[in-house]
């Protein structure tokens, strides 16, 4: 996975952050299906991507953007700061906001802090998240989202689908409802720094994960901070790629109807 763009010298370490981890799952207002639970193929949007998003694969076989819905009035979020030294709580919980900050920025999505949680997002908990978005400062023994190596974190998203058939016609409605970032503590605190900036800084890290529960995978453009891996190059926060991508999920794509969807809206 290390790319040589940047002189060897220049790199200090690679550190992996891993892709998402998307599941689907389906709920029938009207005639439906089973359950979907799969892996978003990393689709490119352009011969030379900066951003690239998250498609659901739907059961005629078409596909379609996973993004929150536009409408909705917020999304509540949760931190766990369970496996963070108490002397370093409050600077962790504020380079957390900052991340936050700057994907509403670039979103158009209110976000809404509710306070801390002891919740430790694992595969299949999401539908019993309290919020919409749960970020775990944790380690790698409490959680089955993989934390191994110098993987630091992983980021990932919930979504729902609903079908409705109308004279033999079948239409799908597609919206993300939770997302969640689980991140390896101990290991953070020794390579990043706090605050913002390029490089190897919390705030990138999390920017990165959180890129991922608002719907945006990776890219092999080195300079966007959906790139794999968080280097001494990385950029400070979303570079224009990611920017981009995260106006196409955002606030500016439109309502969706969750009405029906699996989850409750919990704003
Ligand atoms: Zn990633």
């Amino acid at each position: 996975m290390v790319q040589s763009v940047a002189p060897a010298a220049l790199l200090r370490r690679i550190y992996m952050r891993k892709p998402i981890a998307v599941l689907g799952v389906a709920l029938a207002p009207v005639a439906l299906t089973a359950g979907v639970i799969a892996a978003a193929p990393q689709t490119a949007d352009g011969a030379i991507a900066t951003y690239k998003l998250t498609y659901a694969s739907l059961p005629n076989g078409t596909k379609q953007v996973v993004r929150w819905n536009g409408c909705q009035k917020t999304i509540t979020y949760k931190v766990n700061l369970a496996a963070v030294p108490s002397a370093q709580r409050s600077a962790v919980l504020s380079d957390t906001k900052a991340a936050v900050a700057k994907v509403a920025l670039n979103t158009k999505f209110v976000f809404t802090y509710k306070g801390t949680t002891s919740e430790v997002p694992k595969v299949g908990s999401m539908a019993r998240q309290s919020a919409e978005l749960v970020i775990a400062f944790t380690s790698p023994s409490k959680t089955n989202y993989s934390l191994a190596g110098s993987t630091l974190g992983q980021g990932g998203l919930y979504y729902g689908w609903v079908s409705r058939t109308v004279n033999g016609r079948t239409s799908y409605t597609v919206a993300a409802q939770r997302g969640f970032v689980v991140i390896d503590t101990p290991q953070m605190l020794n390579q990043a720094r706090g605050g913002t900036g390029t490089g190897l800084r919390r705030t990138n890290l999390l920017a990165h994960e959180l890129g991922h529960a608002v719907g945006l995978q990776h890219v092999s453009d080195t300079r966007q901070q959906m790139y794999p891996s968080i280097r001494t190059a990385s950029p400070t926060l979303f570079y224009t790629g990611d920017r981009a991508g995260l106006a196409k999920v955002g606030k500016a794509a439109g309502c969706i109807n969750t009405a029906y969807m699996p989850l409750k809206d919990l704003s």
